[in-house]
Protein backbone atom coordinates (compact mmCIF):
# COMPACT_ATOMS: atom_id res chain seq x y z
CA UNK A 1 0.00 0.00 0.00
CA UNK A 2 1.10 3.30 -0.91
CA UNK A 3 1.91 6.22 2.12
CA UNK A 4 0.61 8.77 -0.13
CA UNK A 5 -2.50 10.07 0.79
CA UNK A 6 -5.54 9.25 -1.51
CA UNK A 7 -6.56 12.36 -3.53
CA UNK A 8 -10.11 13.78 -3.04
CA UNK A 9 -13.03 13.02 -5.46
CA UNK A 10 -14.71 15.88 -5.96
CA UNK A 11 -18.33 15.15 -5.92
CA UNK A 12 -19.27 18.51 -4.70
CA UNK A 13 -21.48 21.08 -6.70
CA UNK A 14 -19.43 21.96 -10.08
CA UNK A 15 -17.36 25.27 -10.49
CA UNK A 16 -20.38 28.13 -11.04
CA UNK A 17 -18.65 30.31 -13.49
CA UNK A 18 -18.39 28.07 -16.43
CA UNK A 19 -22.52 28.52 -16.26
CA UNK A 20 -22.65 32.26 -16.00
CA UNK A 21 -23.49 34.71 -18.71
CA UNK A 22 -20.57 36.11 -20.04
CA UNK A 23 -20.94 39.68 -18.42
CA UNK A 24 -21.49 38.68 -15.05
CA UNK A 25 -18.72 36.72 -15.29
CA UNK A 26 -16.34 39.72 -16.81
CA UNK A 27 -17.89 42.01 -14.41
CA UNK A 28 -17.74 39.55 -11.30
CA UNK A 29 -16.99 41.53 -8.20
CA UNK A 30 -17.16 45.11 -9.98
CA UNK A 31 -20.76 45.82 -10.14
CA UNK A 32 -20.75 49.39 -10.13
CA UNK A 33 -24.58 49.94 -8.86
CA UNK A 34 -28.24 48.14 -9.84
CA UNK A 35 -31.72 49.42 -10.16
CA UNK A 36 -35.07 47.64 -10.27
CA UNK A 37 -36.95 49.68 -13.72
CA UNK A 38 -40.07 47.01 -12.93
CA UNK A 39 -41.50 44.40 -11.18
CA UNK A 40 -39.71 41.30 -11.60
CA UNK A 41 -36.91 43.07 -13.87
CA UNK A 42 -33.09 43.92 -12.35
CA UNK A 43 -30.43 46.37 -13.99
CA UNK A 44 -26.79 45.92 -12.91
CA UNK A 45 -24.34 48.55 -14.30
CA UNK A 46 -20.76 47.31 -13.81
CA UNK A 47 -17.88 49.70 -14.07
CA UNK A 48 -16.87 48.75 -17.46
CA UNK A 49 -19.74 50.10 -18.63
CA UNK A 50 -21.63 46.68 -19.51
CA UNK A 51 -24.96 46.45 -18.51
CA UNK A 52 -26.90 43.48 -17.60
CA UNK A 53 -30.95 42.81 -17.42
CA UNK A 54 -32.32 39.81 -15.10
CA UNK A 55 -35.67 38.91 -16.00
CA UNK A 56 -37.25 37.29 -12.84
CA UNK A 57 -39.68 34.13 -12.87
CA UNK A 58 -41.85 32.27 -10.73
CA UNK A 59 -42.17 28.37 -11.34
CA UNK A 60 -44.65 25.80 -9.17
CA UNK A 61 -41.51 24.82 -6.82
CA UNK A 62 -41.66 20.81 -7.92
CA UNK A 63 -40.39 20.86 -11.57
CA UNK A 64 -41.63 18.30 -14.26
CA UNK A 65 -39.15 17.76 -17.21
CA UNK A 66 -41.41 19.13 -19.46
CA UNK A 67 -42.03 22.84 -18.05
CA UNK A 68 -37.82 22.61 -17.31
CA UNK A 69 -37.65 21.58 -21.10
CA UNK A 70 -39.80 24.69 -22.11
CA UNK A 71 -38.05 26.83 -19.53
CA UNK A 72 -34.49 26.17 -21.04
CA UNK A 73 -35.98 26.89 -24.54
CA UNK A 74 -36.82 30.22 -23.89
CA UNK A 75 -33.59 30.85 -22.69
CA UNK A 76 -31.91 29.27 -25.71
CA UNK A 77 -34.37 31.55 -27.47
CA UNK A 78 -34.38 34.64 -25.97
CA UNK A 79 -31.79 35.02 -23.11
CA UNK A 80 -28.82 34.61 -24.77
CA UNK A 81 -29.17 30.58 -23.83
CA UNK A 82 -28.13 31.26 -20.20
CA UNK A 83 -30.58 30.19 -17.32
CA UNK A 84 -30.29 30.46 -13.17
CA UNK A 85 -31.95 29.43 -10.49
CA UNK A 86 -32.64 30.78 -6.96
CA UNK A 87 -32.96 29.66 -3.93
CA UNK A 88 -36.83 30.17 -3.66
CA UNK A 89 -37.56 28.51 -7.09
CA UNK A 90 -37.52 31.24 -9.34
CA UNK A 91 -35.55 31.10 -12.91
CA UNK A 92 -33.70 34.28 -13.38
CA UNK A 93 -32.70 35.08 -17.35
CA UNK A 94 -29.83 37.88 -17.98
CA UNK A 95 -29.52 39.36 -21.29
CA UNK A 96 -27.06 42.01 -21.67
CA UNK A 97 -28.99 44.03 -24.25
CA UNK A 98 -31.94 46.46 -23.23
CA UNK A 99 -33.96 45.78 -26.12
CA UNK A 100 -34.16 41.78 -25.55
CA UNK A 101 -36.33 42.33 -22.34
CA UNK A 102 -39.61 42.64 -23.52
CA UNK A 103 -39.86 40.39 -26.45
CA UNK A 104 -38.70 37.82 -23.14
CA UNK A 105 -41.21 39.15 -20.94
CA UNK A 106 -43.86 38.99 -23.40
CA UNK A 107 -42.89 35.08 -24.45
CA UNK A 108 -42.71 34.00 -20.65
CA UNK A 109 -45.82 35.30 -19.55
CA UNK A 110 -47.24 33.69 -23.42
CA UNK A 111 -45.83 30.05 -21.26
CA UNK A 112 -47.94 31.05 -18.86
CA UNK A 113 -45.19 31.98 -16.34
CA UNK A 114 -45.58 34.56 -14.08
CA UNK A 115 -42.84 37.65 -13.71
CA UNK A 116 -42.18 39.87 -10.73
CA UNK A 117 -40.35 38.49 -6.94
CA UNK A 118 -38.22 41.51 -6.97
CA UNK A 119 -38.01 43.87 -4.21
CA UNK A 120 -40.74 44.80 -2.20
CA UNK A 121 -42.77 41.94 -3.46
CA UNK A 122 -43.98 38.59 -1.86
CA UNK A 123 -41.51 36.30 -3.29
CA UNK A 124 -42.40 32.84 -3.97
CA UNK A 125 -42.97 30.75 -0.91
CA UNK A 126 -40.41 28.53 -0.46
CA UNK A 127 -40.67 24.87 1.15
CA UNK A 128 -38.48 21.65 0.56
CA UNK A 129 -40.45 18.70 -1.44
CA UNK A 130 -40.58 16.50 1.63
CA UNK A 131 -43.59 15.21 0.67
CA UNK A 132 -41.82 13.21 -2.53
CA UNK A 133 -38.84 12.20 -0.62
CA UNK A 134 -38.39 12.48 3.28
CA UNK A 135 -39.36 10.74 5.57
CA UNK A 136 -41.47 12.43 8.08
CA UNK A 137 -43.56 14.85 6.33
CA UNK A 138 -46.78 15.35 7.90
CA UNK A 139 -48.58 17.32 5.24
CA UNK A 140 -48.25 18.20 1.54
CA UNK A 141 -46.28 21.23 2.00
CA UNK A 142 -46.19 21.86 -1.85
CA UNK A 143 -49.70 21.95 -1.94
CA UNK A 144 -50.16 24.60 0.49
CA UNK A 145 -47.70 26.35 -1.52
CA UNK A 146 -49.26 26.40 -4.55
CA UNK A 147 -52.51 27.39 -2.91
CA UNK A 148 -51.57 30.18 -1.16
CA UNK A 149 -49.50 31.41 -4.24
CA UNK A 150 -52.52 30.96 -6.82
CA UNK A 151 -54.15 33.63 -4.12
CA UNK A 152 -50.81 35.56 -3.76
CA UNK A 153 -50.49 35.69 -7.54
CA UNK A 154 -50.53 40.05 -7.71
CA UNK A 155 -48.18 40.46 -4.51
CA UNK A 156 -45.49 38.18 -6.44
CA UNK A 157 -46.75 40.42 -9.70
CA UNK A 158 -46.51 43.45 -8.01
CA UNK A 159 -43.95 45.59 -5.29
CA UNK A 160 -47.00 46.65 -3.04
CA UNK A 161 -45.64 45.00 -0.06
CA UNK A 162 -43.65 48.32 2.48
CA UNK A 163 -40.73 45.58 2.61
CA UNK A 164 -39.97 42.36 0.39
CA UNK A 165 -41.86 39.31 2.70
CA UNK A 166 -40.65 35.73 2.58
CA UNK A 167 -42.83 33.02 3.04
CA UNK A 168 -42.24 29.22 4.17
CA UNK A 169 -43.82 26.21 5.01
CA UNK A 170 -43.11 23.05 5.99
CA UNK A 171 -43.73 19.28 5.94
CA UNK A 172 -43.36 17.94 9.13
CA UNK A 173 -42.95 19.46 12.51
CA UNK A 174 -39.13 19.71 13.76
CA UNK A 175 -36.74 20.69 10.44
CA UNK A 176 -36.92 22.88 7.27
CA UNK A 177 -39.56 25.79 7.27
CA UNK A 178 -38.46 28.24 9.90
CA UNK A 179 -36.86 30.88 7.69
CA UNK A 180 -39.69 33.37 6.73
CA UNK A 181 -41.24 36.45 7.90
CA UNK A 182 -44.10 34.17 7.80
CA UNK A 183 -44.00 30.66 8.44
CA UNK A 184 -46.76 27.56 8.10
CA UNK A 185 -45.78 24.85 9.73
CA UNK A 186 -47.31 21.34 10.69
CA UNK A 187 -48.37 20.97 14.07
CA UNK A 188 -49.11 17.74 16.16
CA UNK A 189 -51.23 17.84 18.78
CA UNK A 190 -51.62 14.04 20.05
CA UNK A 191 -48.54 11.25 20.87
CA UNK A 192 -47.62 8.85 18.58
CA UNK A 193 -49.72 6.24 18.63
CA UNK A 194 -47.82 3.18 18.98
CA UNK A 195 -48.12 -0.12 16.25
CA UNK A 196 -46.24 -2.77 19.01
CA UNK A 197 -46.83 -5.59 16.51
CA UNK A 198 -44.32 -3.62 14.06
CA UNK A 199 -41.92 -1.90 16.46
CA UNK A 200 -40.13 -5.02 17.30
CA UNK A 201 -39.54 -5.87 13.66
CA UNK A 202 -38.90 -2.39 12.41
CA UNK A 203 -37.31 -0.10 14.63
CA UNK A 204 -34.24 0.06 16.66
CA UNK A 205 -35.34 0.48 19.80
CA UNK A 206 -32.19 2.38 21.50
CA UNK A 207 -32.28 4.94 18.68
CA UNK A 208 -35.80 5.77 19.04
CA UNK A 209 -35.33 6.27 22.99
CA UNK A 210 -32.64 8.33 21.78
CA UNK A 211 -34.14 10.50 19.22
CA UNK A 212 -36.93 11.72 21.94
CA UNK A 213 -35.97 15.76 22.56
CA UNK A 214 -37.37 14.76 26.07
CA UNK A 215 -36.77 11.56 26.87
CA UNK A 216 -40.51 10.62 26.93
CA UNK A 217 -40.14 7.14 25.42
CA UNK A 218 -39.03 3.97 27.43
CA UNK A 219 -38.54 0.68 26.66
CA UNK A 220 -41.22 -1.57 27.16
CA UNK A 221 -42.48 -5.02 27.09
CA UNK A 222 -45.98 -5.26 25.39
CA UNK A 223 -47.84 -8.63 24.91
CA UNK A 224 -44.51 -10.44 25.53
CA UNK A 225 -42.66 -8.74 22.86
CA UNK A 226 -39.94 -5.77 23.32
CA UNK A 227 -41.51 -2.90 22.63
CA UNK A 228 -41.75 0.68 23.34
CA UNK A 229 -43.71 3.36 25.59
CA UNK A 230 -44.36 7.11 25.52
CA UNK A 231 -44.77 9.02 28.74
CA UNK A 232 -47.73 11.11 27.27
CA UNK A 233 -47.52 14.19 30.10
CA UNK A 234 -43.66 14.74 28.59
CA UNK A 235 -44.26 14.25 24.90
CA UNK A 236 -44.31 17.83 22.98
CA UNK A 237 -46.04 16.02 19.87
CA UNK A 238 -42.89 16.91 18.35
CA UNK A 239 -42.92 14.20 15.40
CA UNK A 240 -39.04 13.51 15.91
CA UNK A 241 -39.26 9.61 16.85
CA UNK A 242 -41.77 8.25 13.45
CA UNK A 243 -38.60 8.66 10.76
CA UNK A 244 -36.55 5.62 12.57
CA UNK A 245 -40.13 4.36 13.95
CA UNK A 246 -42.38 3.91 11.12
CA UNK A 247 -44.88 2.13 13.73
CA UNK A 248 -45.16 5.23 16.10
CA UNK A 249 -47.62 6.92 13.47
CA UNK A 250 -48.46 10.44 14.75
CA UNK A 251 -50.01 11.87 11.41
CA UNK A 252 -53.24 12.22 11.62
CA UNK A 253 -56.27 13.68 9.87
CA UNK A 254 -57.58 15.52 12.60
CA UNK A 255 -54.68 16.31 15.01
CA UNK A 256 -52.27 17.18 12.84
CA UNK A 257 -52.83 20.95 12.31
CA UNK A 258 -51.03 23.72 10.97
CA UNK A 259 -49.85 26.65 13.04
CA UNK A 260 -48.60 30.41 11.67
CA UNK A 261 -45.56 31.59 13.36
CA UNK A 262 -44.12 35.41 12.24
CA UNK A 263 -41.42 37.75 12.46
CA UNK A 264 -38.36 35.77 11.60
CA UNK A 265 -35.18 37.52 9.80
CA UNK A 266 -31.68 36.52 9.45
CA UNK A 267 -29.37 39.26 11.09
CA UNK A 268 -28.73 42.09 8.29
CA UNK A 269 -26.69 45.52 8.09
CA UNK A 270 -29.63 47.27 10.27
CA UNK A 271 -30.85 44.29 12.79
CA UNK A 272 -30.09 41.47 14.96
CA UNK A 273 -31.67 37.91 14.07
CA UNK A 274 -35.22 37.23 15.51
CA UNK A 275 -37.11 34.44 15.77
CA UNK A 276 -40.41 33.32 14.42
CA UNK A 277 -43.26 33.68 17.16
CA UNK A 278 -46.40 31.45 17.13
CA UNK A 279 -49.00 33.57 16.58
CA UNK A 280 -52.11 31.12 15.08
CA UNK A 281 -52.25 27.43 16.31
CA UNK A 282 -54.47 24.55 15.73
CA UNK A 283 -55.54 25.78 12.03
CA UNK A 284 -57.12 23.12 10.02
CA UNK A 285 -55.10 21.22 7.74
CA UNK A 286 -57.39 21.17 4.75
CA UNK A 287 -56.12 20.16 1.11
CA UNK A 288 -56.34 20.27 -1.35
CA UNK A 289 -56.88 24.58 -1.06
CA UNK A 290 -56.20 25.00 2.94
CA UNK A 291 -58.85 27.99 3.00
CA UNK A 292 -57.99 28.70 6.47
CA UNK A 293 -54.70 28.93 6.82
CA UNK A 294 -54.72 31.06 3.56
CA UNK A 295 -56.83 33.23 5.23
CA UNK A 296 -54.86 33.88 8.26
CA UNK A 297 -52.08 34.80 6.11
CA UNK A 298 -53.50 37.16 3.33
CA UNK A 299 -55.01 39.10 6.93
CA UNK A 300 -51.44 39.23 8.20
CA UNK A 301 -50.10 40.06 4.84
CA UNK A 302 -53.18 43.01 4.47
CA UNK A 303 -52.45 44.26 8.63
CA UNK A 304 -48.29 44.73 7.48
CA UNK A 305 -49.33 46.33 3.85
CA UNK A 306 -51.70 48.83 5.91
CA UNK A 307 -49.67 49.69 8.48
CA UNK A 308 -46.05 49.15 8.63
CA UNK A 309 -43.61 52.42 7.19
CA UNK A 310 -41.48 52.00 4.20
CA UNK A 311 -39.35 49.50 4.46
CA UNK A 312 -40.10 48.10 7.59
CA UNK A 313 -39.65 44.20 7.41
CA UNK A 314 -42.83 42.19 9.48
CA UNK A 315 -39.99 41.60 12.73
CA UNK A 316 -39.45 45.27 12.50
CA UNK A 317 -42.98 46.32 12.36
CA UNK A 318 -44.28 44.12 15.14
CA UNK A 319 -41.56 45.15 17.37
CA UNK A 320 -42.45 48.85 17.02
CA UNK A 321 -46.54 48.19 16.97
CA UNK A 322 -45.29 45.60 19.58
CA UNK A 323 -46.98 41.96 19.99
CA UNK A 324 -50.81 42.95 21.78
CA UNK A 325 -51.12 45.81 19.14
CA UNK A 326 -50.43 42.83 16.43
CA UNK A 327 -53.07 40.72 17.32
CA UNK A 328 -55.25 43.90 17.46
CA UNK A 329 -55.08 44.58 14.20
CA UNK A 330 -54.73 41.15 12.66
CA UNK A 331 -58.03 40.19 15.18
CA UNK A 332 -56.03 36.88 16.22
CA UNK A 333 -57.24 35.64 18.80
CA UNK A 334 -54.38 35.53 21.78
CA UNK A 335 -54.56 32.21 23.42
CA UNK A 336 -53.27 30.19 26.18
CA UNK A 337 -51.62 27.92 23.42
CA UNK A 338 -49.47 31.17 22.78
CA UNK A 339 -47.29 30.84 26.25
CA UNK A 340 -44.42 29.00 26.05
CA UNK A 341 -45.24 26.78 29.56
CA UNK A 342 -43.00 23.76 29.12
CA UNK A 343 -41.79 22.74 31.96
CA UNK A 344 -38.88 21.53 30.80
CA UNK A 345 -37.59 24.94 29.73
CA UNK A 346 -36.73 25.88 32.94
CA UNK A 347 -33.45 23.91 32.29
CA UNK A 348 -32.80 25.98 29.67
CA UNK A 349 -34.23 28.81 29.70
CA UNK A 350 -33.75 31.95 32.74
CA UNK A 351 -36.70 31.49 34.40
CA UNK A 352 -35.10 33.23 37.30
CA UNK A 353 -35.56 37.10 38.09
CA UNK A 354 -32.04 37.12 39.37
CA UNK A 355 -29.26 38.36 36.77
CA UNK A 356 -27.28 35.94 35.46
CA UNK A 357 -24.35 36.40 32.40
S1 LIG B 1 -39.91 19.90 6.53
FE1 LIG B 1 -39.55 17.91 7.49
S2 LIG B 1 -40.59 16.39 6.18
FE2 LIG B 1 -40.34 18.28 5.00
S3 LIG B 1 -38.42 17.98 3.87
FE3 LIG B 1 -37.94 19.11 5.77
S4 LIG B 1 -37.35 17.46 7.22
FE4 LIG B 1 -38.46 16.47 5.52
S1 LIG C 1 -43.40 12.94 19.43
FE1 LIG C 1 -41.43 13.87 20.02
S2 LIG C 1 -41.65 14.25 22.23
FE2 LIG C 1 -43.27 12.78 21.67
S3 LIG C 1 -42.38 10.77 22.04
FE3 LIG C 1 -41.98 11.24 19.87
S4 LIG C 1 -39.93 12.20 19.86
FE4 LIG C 1 -40.68 12.23 21.99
Amino acid sequence: MSDKPRSPIESGCPDGFQYMHPVMRKNYGAWKFHEHPQPGVLRHVGYSGDEIWTVRVGTQRILDVFSLRELCDLGDEYADGYIHFTIRSNVEYMVSDPAKVEPLIKAITDKGYIVGGTKNSVAMLSHTQGWLHCDIPGTDASGVVKSMMDELIDEFRECNMPNRVHITTSCCQINCGGQGDIAINIQHTKPPKINHDLVSNVCERPSVVARCPVAAIRPAMVNGKPSLEVDEKKCICCGACFPPCPPMQINDAEHSKLAVWVGGNHSNARSKPTFQKLVAAGIPNNPPRWPEATAIVKNILNAYKNDAKDWERINDWIERIGWPRFFEVTNLPFTKYHIDNWRGARNSLNASTHIRF
